[in-house]
């Protein structure tokens, strides 16, 4: 069992075979939901479900049987022995005759839902990994250096690289131009060499896909002294830096990055809200408020949803299409289906905008934004 954000591909590449997957999708954020209420959720779902694969699926005893089991054992598992940590959504697939077991832990309000197909339901996941930065995180001191990946929060290590890697045989006072030595100063040779050998490295790691954004760490004068070498592409990437040697245990790491992480999209968001209000919404290529950001969503018009992370709203949206409205009809003007009443709408339209490829922003603390609407959203094209 996995339990974590990475190791996504498991499931994206997931080849059908014979067995049923079951994906469920358990929205537990703290701000909107209590346990009770979420276990209550899970607990009628998966009623209905069970109702509905014994009347109406069609499916022979055995299979059927397996996946009533596998409804249980999610149920028992959420029940006794997950653990909340403060994301937004719990995913799990589960396998209904292999021991597929994977579960995420989302940082994004989704839907609940439970759905039972031969392969894993992923249109979420995949939108949802596309809207992520990844950080690269590099710790650096004089003989070492460590490159991590953060990702949706998490760490991962990747490689390492030490001075004594540098090759000794090099006549390194014959290669190195004039040009580098007034920026080197007094640096020894072999360290200029490192240097050189960390761009590199680095460099590499970009052109893999590695990371959006770069994280220095080390000690102040030595950050300074390496920027020089670092490629200039790359010196526009680089969001902060800290403190750290690159032995550092993981979770030290982890936490210090994220502060710069968080310090850096606050700082972001908060101008992104700034030019929504100033300049966006007055020439017509934004909206704010929640009734106008529905019109956008409907309307496929919106790039960029922002929304307060503590925002829920009452509404009417359709279970088969996705139709979101705040007023009450019957309904569904799409599909004809029976429009159902929410006290939350905020996870459909933030589905729904994933589902159509939307930025997804949501915003922990903004004055300014609460004030004045909560929600809202840059335009696609002019209104
Ligand atoms: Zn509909």
């Amino acid at each position: 069992m996995t339990d974590g954000l990475f190791n996504f591909d498991k499931i994206l590449n997931y080849l059908p075979t014979e067995e049923f997957i079951v994906s469920a999708y358990l929205l537990v954020d703290g701000k909107r939901i209590t346990k009770k209420d979420y276990l209550s959720e899970l607990n009628s779902m998966i009623v209905k479900e069970k109702e509905r694969i014994e009347t109406s699926s069609g499916l022979g005893k055995n299979t059927q049987k397996n996946i009533l089991n596998t409804l249980d054992r999610i149920k028992s598992y959420v029940g006794d022995s997950y653990k909340y940590e403060n994301e937004k959504t719990l995913l799990i697939y589960a396998g209904t005759s292999s021991d597929l077991w994977e579960v995420y832990k989302l940082p994004i309000i989704l839907k609940s839902k439970i759905i039972i197909d031969p392969k894993p339901h992923t249109q979420s996941l995949r939108s949802l990994i596309n809207n992520y930065k990844k950080y690269g995180v590099l710790l650096i001191n004089r003989e070492k250096a460590q490159i991590y990946q953060v990702y949706l929060g998490k760490i991962k290590e990747y490689l390492a690289a030490f001075i004594s890697e540098v090759p000794a045989r090099v006549n390194f006072r014959f290669e190195s131009g004039l040009r580098e030595k007034k920026i080197l100063g007094k640096i020894d040779e072999k360290l200029h060499q490192f240097y050189k050998m960390l761009n590199d490295n680095i460099f590499g790691f970009f052109k893999e896909n590695k990371f959006d954004y770069l994280i220095l760490a080390g000690r102040k004068e030595i950050i300074n002294e390496f920027k020089h070498y670092l490629h200039n592409y790359l010196k526009a990437m680089v969001i902060g830096t800290f403190e750290e040697d690159p032995s550092a245990p993981e979770h030290i790491i982890l936490e210090k990055a994220n502060k710069v992480i968080s310090n850096f999209e606050k700082s972001s968001t908060d101008q992104l809200i700034d030019r929504l209000i100033d300049e966006l919404e007055p020439q017509k290529m934004g909206v704010i408020g929640l009734k106008k950001t529905i019109d956008a969503l409907m309307a496929n018009n919106i790039k960029t949803l922002v929304y307060m992370e503590d925002y829920a709203a009452r509404g009417y949206a359709c279970p088969a299409c996705g139709y979101v409205t705040l007023k009450i009809m019957e309904k569904c003007p799409y599909c004809d289906n029976v429009v159902i009443h929410f006290n939350d709408i905020i996870d459909e339209i933030v589905e729904s905008a994933l589902n159509q490829g939307s930025e997804i922003i949501p915003v922990s603390k903004n004055d300014r934004f609460k004030d004045c609407g909560r929600i809202g959203a840059i335009s696609r094209y002019k209104l």
